[in-house]
């Protein structure tokens, strides 16, 4: 018995595919990448743009005639299309699916399967083979011991209301997960081989806060350094408002974790944040910026901005260049304002800018970033940097410097999976390219080698 995951939007799906994956290699499945020979099919859904629902859309009608074909397959809907709340109109909308999962919970389908007859039970072999407890995490087969890297959801769902997001509304309020939950989670994954994990959360930086006398980031990180053969951590994404000194002083500190933050300010006018509620100022994120650079003066930063928010004018727009162009960020995800059903600015703002002034500020801001990033990157030609090499690609390795950047390299040994340290000869605005200098290291990690 084989099944397919077809995945769209943020690394929160992509975790959560790896998570019904799991469940259903439990169940004895075996995964396929040809969606015609599964009897077990999962769409994994993204609303956050129009253009994510309408690929979703498209992609659960053309299922129709692999249902057709064979009926007792089963197809199975998941993430924001269906929301926490369910949505009945979807019923209607696909009667060839058979099973609504909400975001980041694959019981129903389990219990789905559980209810064949024909459906293999559970694979205790599987159990026994890997020493799992409850709560671990087994990778598909195909993953296991093949991937360098992982995203582990630590925070579910969001009770912020930024008025353009439909966050809340599909993935339901926030919620934590308890810490011993995520370590043993991230031990079973470094069992297989994992090397590198992204703590994943809407707002990662308010991990704990649900929870009275809770935990905070920094516990979780220093209980995550401590996990032997683990050798680097992330998290995104941050809010700028629960960047604590604690949570910066403690990135400095823990060997393990990467100098990269992804803390994304939106706008760059402070009438445009207020209409989002994003509850900060630019000014307030200015000093963020340097409060960051003081605690982490190598790190990486990414941001985020929206062009074409309802009221923009060009002097708000100009106060996002002006940010981006002032503070220099390594990265920018930049997106036109698309107003989805059910956020706030949908029903109350006007999306008064027209398409083709989005796209206008959206290619101004990318120029801009673009320019300031080749800027920084050239700051490493010649310097040589840690590289957690993750896959060949067209013949050269790759992976990612501490920071985040991405680096090629030839070399003809098995280094995936390995650190490496590599001097950069080419430095363009989205990778470098470079060569091995000395030892290659699988153990413990080093700072940043000599990039200063
Ligand atoms: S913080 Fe705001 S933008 Fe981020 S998920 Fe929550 S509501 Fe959406």
């Amino acid at each position: 018995m084989k099944y397919h995951i077809w995945t769209t939007g943020c690394q929160m799906n992509v975790a959560d595919s790896q998570r019904v994956g799991s469940e259903l290699e439990k169940l004895g499945y075996r995964h396929t990448p040809a969606i015609a020979e599964a009897d077990v099919i999962v769409l994994n859904t993204c609303v956050v743009r129009q253009s994510a629902e309408d690929k979703a859309t498209g992609f659960a009608n053309s299922l129709k005639p692999l249902k057709q074909q064979k009926p007792d397959r089963t197809i199975a809907l998941m993430g924001c299309m269906v929301g926490v709340k369910g949505n009945p109109r979807l019923k209607k909308a696909f009667p060839h699916i058979d099973v609504f999962m909400p975001p980041s919970e694959p019981g129903p389908l389990v219990n789905h399967l559980l209810g064949r007859e024909s459906v293999p039970q559970e694979d205790a072999a599987l159990k026994t083979r890997y020493a799992l407890q409850d709560g671990d995490l087994i990778l598909p087969a195909h993953e296991r011991y093949n991937l360098v890297t992982a995203h582990v959801p630590i925070v579910y769902g969001c009770s912020h209301v930024c008025t353009y997001c439909i966050i809340p509304a599909r993935r339901g309020i926030e919620r934590s997960r308890a810490i011993g939950d995520i370590a043993a989670e991230v031990r079973s994954l470094v069992a297989q081989g994992v090397k590198e994990v992204t703590l994943l959360g809407q707002i990662v930086d308010r991990y704990g806060y649900d929870v009275s006398d809770g935990p905070r980031l920094p516990d979780l990180l220093r209980v995550l350094n401590d996990i032997d053969g683990l050798q680097r951590i992330r998290f995104l994404t941050s809010h700028p408002n629960y960047m604590t000194d604690d949570l910066l002083q403690t990135v400095a500190e823990l060997p393990k974790v990467c100098e990269h933050i992804e803390v994304p300010i939106q706008a760059g006018h402070d009438e445009i944040l207020a209409a989002m509620k994003r509850e900060y100022t630019v000014n307030d994120y200015r000093r963020l910026i340097d409060r960051i650079r003081h605690f982490l003066p190598e790190t990486s930063i990414a941001t985020d901005v929206i062009v074409g928010f309802p009221g923009e004018t060009e002097t708000h727009f100009q106060g996002t260049l002006d940010i981006l162009a002032e503070l220099k960020m390594d990265v920018c995800h930049s997106a036109m304002y698309s107003p989805r059903e059910g956020t706030v600015s949908a029903k109350v703002l006007p999306d008064d800018v027209p398409p083709a002034e989005k796209k206008r500020r959206l290619d101004l801001v990318n120029q801009l970033q673009e320019e300031i990033v080749t800027e920084i990157n050239e700051k490493y030609m010649g310097k040589t940097v840690e590289v957690l090499v993750e896959a060949k690609h067209r013949g050269k390795w790759k992976g990612r410097t501490r920071t985040n950047k991405l680096v090629f390299f030839e070399d003809d040994r098995n280094l995936k999976g390995k650190l490496v340290h590599i001097d950069v000869k080419w430095a363009g605005p989205w990778s470098m390219r470079g060569k091995v200098s000395g030892t290659v290291r699988d153990d413990i990690p080093l700072r940043i080698a000599s990039y200063e």
